[in-house]
C-alpha cells in the first residue's frame, strides 16, 4: 500500500524491520530509515549528514532535503518528505538516473583521490625520512 505521510519516530536504533508508513531517525547515528513509500518494502536508508540529507524539523513535523530517488529498487520511486507528506515526484527517466549515478561517483572518486593523494604525501614523507638515513 502506498503510503501518503510518514509519522517520525526517533530511535536510538533504527530497528531491522521495518513499519510502512513510519520515518525512524537515529539522531546518535546521524541516520533516517523508512520502508520505500509505494509500499514494496524496500528499505530506504537516508544518512542524515552533509552532502547526503538535511532533516528538517518543524513543530513535530519533519521534512527530508533533497527528494528521495529510489533507482536501486524496482519500483524506482521518487518522492519527497516534507512536513511528514509524502509527495511524490516525477519518475526519474533512465538517463536522470544514469546522471545522477555519475554525479555520485564523481563525488565519491574526487574523495577518493583526496584521500589517495594525502597517503601519498604521507608515504613520500616516509621514504624521505628513509632516505635521510643514508
Ligand atoms: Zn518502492
Amino acid at each position: 500500500m502506498k503510503v501518503s505521510s510518514v509519522a517520525p519516530q526517533f530511535v536510538d536504533r533504527i530497528p531491522k524491520t521495518l513499519e510502512d508508513g513510519v520515518l525512524y531517525i537515529s539522531e546518535k547515528y546521524s541516520t533516517a530509515a523508512h520502508n520505500c513509500c509505494c509500499g514494496c518494502k524496500g528499505k530506504v536508508v537516508t544518512p542524515l549528514k552533509e552532502g547526503r540529507w538535511l532533516l528538517k524539523r518543524n513543530k513535530g513535523r519533519v521534512s527530508l532535503v533533497p527528494s528521495i530517488g529510489n533507482w536501486s529498487l524496482a519500483c524506482q520511486s521518487h518522492y519527497w518528505i516534507e512536513n511528514n507528506s509524502v509527495r511524490w515526484a516525477t519518475r526519474f527517466t533512465h538517463s536522470q538516473i544514469e546522471a545522477n549515478r555519475t554525479h555520485d561517483r564523481k563525488v565519491l572518486e574526487a574523495a577518493h583521490v583526496e584521500r589517495r593523494m594525502k597517503e601519498r604525501t604521507l608515504w613520500q614523507r616516509i621514504v624521505d625520512w628513509i632516505k635521510s638515513w643514508f
